[in-house]
């Protein structure tokens, strides 16, 4: 009966998109399906076919779905680096930094390459290598450009490498690098410097999914859909998105559905955009949230799962779960602008992969995402239960 019914209400509610998306077999599925897309960058194509995937399968358990869209400005860096002879030099655009490729010679400015030092020096064309502190990096690219180089690269002074941001926008191109990188750069060396970067205002959108009539959940589960660029987001986030859909899936034929949101965030790769967007947008139907469980990078064994969060929600999770329990208060994640607004907040977490927003962040245990799900589900039980108040 329902196999028969399926059909029928997916043709009703999926908008005419032309990608026909397929009805789940379970979480293999719908990993598989998903990561095949590719990098869930907000404002993606990508981004956007996983969310109709998932959009797809919340109705055809029988919730509505509901899309918030948002806009924000976002720079990104495409790939950039330095050339010099047959070595490419790794570095990052810093933000609000020009595009562009200049090839020129390299002059190296003493000092930290404030006006000053450009006195009796000839950059005028060239790239200004110059190193990093004292003044801000919009200071030393003003002063570069003043003296008329094509580019600039910033040299850290510290270890590792330098990303940052201009605070406005520059006319060169400016290049961080680590300082490893800037001591190759000598004084007088032809190279070619190659910023890439893209500019612009992204439109993230969040799904939401509850059953038909329900404004005031007394449970919100979130976790964020959207990736970073270069990395498929199967831990980080695709573990998190997929066991909200877990939940909503186990508890669709019971009360818990009907008194539950289930949101599938974007944006908050550039900063929690979406929960921020969704927080301010849904203040009044957030009053009676009893608690708000955020899950991200759950499909990973980097250590036990972690829970965070609200003394309140910490305890009931250490009564009725085996999960570690960290006191210290969580960043980081979508549940943070729900804390901020005065939602008790849960956050579901199994700490850093070495694969974290890297190409390699490709794997996902499903046994974990399944273990998650049924923790959420004991501790929601408790929480929702009538002899727990808020
Ligand atoms: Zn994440």
């Amino acid at each position: 009966m329902k196999l028969l019914l399926w059909p029928a209400l997916l043709a009703l509610s999926l908008p005419g998109n032309g990608l026909g998306a397929a009805l789940s077999t379970g979480l293999e599925d719908d990993a598989r399906t998903v990561l095949s897309y590719g990098p869930r960058v907000a404002g993606s194509p990508a981004g956007e076919q996983a969310r109709l995937y998932l959009e797809a399968q919340f109705r055809a358990l029988g919730y509505q779905t509901r899309r918030e869209a948002f806009t924000y400005p976002r720079f990104d860096d495409l790939g950039s680096e330095v050339r010099a002879g047959h070595q490419v030099l790794r570095g990052y655009a810093l933000q609000n930094s020009a595009g562009g490729e200049v090839t020129a010679l390299s002059v190296r400015v003493p000092g930290v390459g404030s006006a000053a030092n450009y006195v009796g020096l000839d950059v005028r064309g060239k790239v200004a290598v110059v190193s990093r502190g004292q003044t801000t990096f919009l200071q030393k690219v003003r002063a570069a450009a003043e003296a008329g180089a094509a580019g600039v690269v910033i040299v850290n002074s510290a270890a590792g490498e330098l990303r940052g941001t201009l605070g406005e926008q520059a006319e060169l191109p400016v290049l961080g690098v680590s300082s490893d990188v800037g001591a190759a750069l000598t004084d007088g060396l032809p190279l070619t410097l190659s910023v890439r970067v893209r500019r612009g205002e992204v439109q993230g959108v969040n799904l939401v999914a509850f059953k038909a009539g329900l404004t005031g959940p007394d449970l919100l589960l979130g976790g964020h859909l959207d990736s970073v660029l270069g990395a498929p987001g199967a831990n980080d986030n695709l573990s998190g998105s997929l066991a909200v859909l877990e939940v909503a899936r186990r508890v669709a034929n019971t009360p818990l559905s009907a008194r539950s949101f289930f949101a599938l965030f974007d944006g908050e790769e550039d900063g929690l955009r979406g929960s921020r967007a969704f927080v301010k947008a849904n203040a009044p139907s957030l009053e009676r949230l009893k608690a708000m469980f955020n899950f991200d990078m759950v499909g990973v064994a980097a250590q036990p799962l972690t829970l965070g969060g609200d003394a309140k929600l910490t305890g009931v999770a250490q009564r009725v779960s085996s999960a570690a329990v960290n006191d210290a208060a969580p960043g980081g994640s979508d549940h943070v602008p729900f804390a901020e607004a005065g939602v008790p907040t849960l956050f579901f977490h199994r700490g850093l992969d070495a694969n974290y927003h890297q190409p390699g962040d490709s794997l996902l245990d499903l046994e974990l995402v399944r273990g998650t799900v049924d923790t959420a589900l004991s501790i929601a039980a408790e929480v929702l239960s009538p002899a727990v108040a808020r």
